[in-house]
């Protein structure tokens, strides 16, 4: 019998070791981001068109390669970062792998144009199928400009795997973002089809985040540092009144490299407890540094995994030092009522909130300017014995007033589930058959339910899930061709969001201008609102839009399709919250409504619109 081992030819072999590392364009943009810092450089620009699929070009001012280096590079484990295996374990650098540009040559069609400082003339390389296809002197700025077009050109079944242009770019802006605020004393900029999206001026790691994550972060963030001999933390935490329904603003980055670690997410969540929902995410961006040696950074090809020698020491330093941090500025909800951010910087709040200092703040000037409202409820009688517990208080409210949709909804007890009322048989046999008798009496209860009576049953209907229903419904059919009229502010008003907000937004503006929402680029990360639904508050045409944006977020974190988030996320955010008083017509109404609708029995996103109790069920309850 014929033998039939076979040596895979080198750039097949290359092709296939590629899939591990570059997975898709954001892939490739974090391996050549990393390769310029590893460089030393001081500005790099990152170029991409349709979203990396046709190019992805970074131009560094680093140190260059040599004309040798420029061609060994594209080999696989070239590497000038370690040289034995012992360097693995005091690895300062990014890179140590030595496979990112071999598996980009691999996949892609490579130009590379390099000078070290040095030299007079500079290297340009290109490079496809992973074979070096033209090689020549050329004039070019100290540093290193790398484009590759047409990713995975070559491996057809990959590309096809490639998500929309609005998914990738999302991804890579990611990828951008974890790089850019690990080197805050870095020039970054990111341009997308010719348009800049970020331009980041070097600068404090404060001022990073800001620029990344939005201007609202900039009198929201409480400072952590604490050093030890084994490893320090230093970085910010939002306050509690900054956490969001996603979980997009976390950061861990340990030695400067942006980690995914489930474990110390529980830690800084932990460090959180009672001051935030169980179901907010807290933004933080921290950086812990400690000996290269304790920690194990080779365990995952894309390096965001890594192993720690001793997790529990981590996880209890990452926990005790946030509550650290959140404890010494508890007084800063307080002053952030209404005092800019100069006030942030005051000596004065630097220090521990005493009882002793709680009770000359009472007193100061500052304080006095506060309305009598606002001192009831921000500092508690007396003043609380535990700063923290304001916090939750304070955060309590906001979650009820601001982001009830998220509320939970009217869960059957067991008893109820127990006593003949299987939701799920009431559902089907009340689909069909349901209609609210004209001119029976509605009833509300708690400003949140009507009751519905009916001749053998009555119905609990939750009134912010019914609309939601409703409100979905409708913006279905608008997306389909029956747009929502808009209606014209005579004073538009402006937004400004952090860019990768500004570039969600902008992607989403023609489907929401189907639902009713008429707004206009202004600029980079600005828009103009010129026109609502008719049923939102004049004046809140701001809040509403964020308030869609961070939903549309929290929905695509869980990977619904675009349209299908988009209707969520806007019908979520019209429906009548609870504590909304309504008149007898308005809930007529919406129970018509409701009823009228082709699935009426859920929301959207699955929880219950209303419960029915039967008569018989509750005569078994009175023991009948
Ligand atoms: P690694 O970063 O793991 O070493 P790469 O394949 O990413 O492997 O890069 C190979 C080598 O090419 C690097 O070790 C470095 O010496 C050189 N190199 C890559 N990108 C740059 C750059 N932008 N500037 C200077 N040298 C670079
Ligand atoms: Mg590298």
């Amino acid at each position: 019998m014929a033998d039939r081992i076979l040596l895979l030819p080198d750039n097949i072999a290359n092709q296939i070791a590629a899939g591990e590392v570059i997975q898709r364009p954001a892939s490739a943009v974090k391996e050549l981001l990393e390769n310029a810092v590893d460089a030393g450089a001081t500005e790099i620009r990152l170029l991409v068109n349709d979203a990396g699929k046709a190019l992805i070009q970074v131009m560094d001012n680093g140190s260059g390669m040599s004309e040798t280096d420029a061609r060994m590079c594209f080999e696989r484990h070239a590497t000038s970062k370690i040289k034995n295996i012992d360097d693995l374990f005091h690895i300062r650098t990014m890179g140590f792998r030595g496979e990112a540009l071999a598996s980009i040559a691999a996949v892609a069609q490579v130009e590379l144009r390099t000078r070290k400082e040095e030299a007079e003339v500079g290297t340009c390389i290109e490079i496809e199928n992973s074979l070096v296809v033209k090689q020549s002197p050329v004039a070019t700025p100290v540093g290193t400009s790398i484009a590759m077009k047409n990713l995975f050109f070559n491996v057809p079944a990959r590309r096809n795997f490639l998500k929309s242009n609005a998914s990738e770019l999302k991804h890579i802006i990611d990828e951008f973002i974890r790089v850019a605020m690990a080197f805050p004393e870095v020039f970054f900029s990111l341009t997308n089809n010719g348009q800049e999206v970020f331009h980041l001026e070097a600068g404090s790691l404060k001022q990073r985040i800001v620029q990344l994550l939005g201007n609202p972060y900039q009198t929201k963030l409480v400072a952590v540092k604490e050093d030890t001999d084994y490893l320090n933390i230093y970085g910010f935490v939002g306050k509690p009144d900054t956490a969001k329904k996603t979980r997009g603003d976390q950061y861990f980055f340990v030695n400067s490299r942006f980690i995914k670690s489930p474990y110390l997410n529980h830690a800084v969540m932990s460090a959180y407890q009672d001051m935030i929902g169980t179901d907010a995410f807290p933004m933080y961006v921290l950086f812990i540094d400690l000996d290269p040696a304790q920690v194990d950074v080779n365990v995952h090809p894309t390096k965001q995994e890594i192993k720690f020698e001793d997790e529990k020491i981590v996880y209890a330093f990452v926990q005790s030092a946030i509550k650290h941090a959140l404890a010494q500025f508890s007084i800063t909800p307080t002053l952030d009522f209404n005092l800019d951010s100069s006030i942030e910087s005051l000596e004065s709040i630097q220090k521990p909130f005493t009882e002793e200092r709680q009770s000359a703040a009472r007193s100061s000037s500052i304080f006095q300017t506060f309305t009598e409202a606002n001192q009831a409820h921000k500092l508690g009688s007396g003043g609380s014995s535990s700063g923290l517990r304001h916090w939750s208080e304070l955060e309590k409210r906001s979650q009820v007033k601001v982001d009830s949709w998220q509320l939970a909804p009217p869960s059957p007890s067991a008893h109820e589930s127990d006593s003949s009322t299987s939701i799920g048989a009431v559902f089907t046999s009340l689909q069909a058959a349901f209609a609210v008798p004209e001119h029976v009496e509605l009833t509300q209860l708690f400003g949140t339910y009507i009751i519905v009576p009916a001749a053998t049953s009555f119905l609990l209907v939750h009134q912010q899930s019914a609309h939601e229903r409703v409100i979905y419904e409708r913006l279905a059919a608008a997306l389909d061709g029956k747009p929502v009229a808009t209606q014209r502010s005579l004073f538009p008003s402006t937004i400004d969001l952090a860019p990768a907000d500004a570039v969600l937004l902008a992607d989403l503006i023609p489907d929401l201008q189907l639902l009713g929402y008429a707004i206009e680029p202004f600029g980079k990360t600005a828009f103009v609102i010129q026109g609502t639904p008719a049923d939102i508050e004049v004046g809140n045409e701001r809040a509403v839009l964020e308030r869609i944006l961070e939903q549309c977020k929290h929905f695509s974190e869980i990977k619904l399709p675009r349209r299908e988030m988009l209707l969520r996320s806007v019908a979520a955010q019209q429906s009548i919250r609870p504590g909304v008083s309504l008149s007898d017509k308005e809930m007529q109404r919406l129970v018509d409504d409701l009823f009228r609708c082709a699935v009426s029995n859920t929301t959207p996103s699955g929880r219950p619109t209303y419960v029915e109790f039967k008569k018989e069920a509750l005569e078994k309850m009175f023991g009948r």
